[in-house]
């Protein structure tokens, strides 16, 4: 994915937390714990959870304040822009051209529909970051970080 993104991504996501000393267990907001004043610091968000790295939060954000994309319904329309809306079969007139070839063969249709999800996300138009199981679209990302840095 875009590295440049994802780093504006943990800026953001980095706003959201505290420090934490994983060792002692504490919050360690001055950059050193309180206790053992190591500076090998994780990161908490209130409410969440602690880690070594952002990406839980960066998860978390966009899931509390983006819409997901709905793929299936972007490459139905895909389909119906690259043929055309309703086809005849025989004496059967104005089927639907997405139901027509999701039951003649279904294989096919979801090989098509996963060649789209990486045509998309490998032009930057869909984004992913939990392995490819929620994708959002590039531009609500961008928006989004946009308005959350200063
Ligand atoms: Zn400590």
């Amino acid at each position: 994915m875009n590295s440049e993104l994802k780093q504006k991504l943990q800026q953001v996501a980095i706003r959201h937390c505290r420090r934490f000393c994983l060792s002692c267990y504490v919050p360690a907001v001055n950059g050193r714990c309180p206790e053992c004043h190591s500076d090998d610091l994780a990161f908490e968000r209130a409410g969440s959870g602690v880690d070594w790295s952002v990406d839980f939060v960066i998860e978390e954000l966009l899931q509390e304040n983006l819409t997901p994309v709905d793929l299936d319904s972007m490459f139905e329309e895909s389909m119906r822009d690259c043929y055309s809306d309703s086809i005849s079969i025989g004496f059967l007139k104005n089927i639907d051209v997405c139901d027509a070839i999701r039951s003649i063969d279904p294989v096919a249709w979801d090989i098509a529909r996963s060649e789209f999800e990486s045509f998309e996300e490998s032009d930057e138009r869909i984004v992913s970051f939990d392995g490819g199981g929620t994708y959002y679209s590039t531009d609500d990302v961008e928006e989004y970080v946009v308005n959350n840095l200063p």
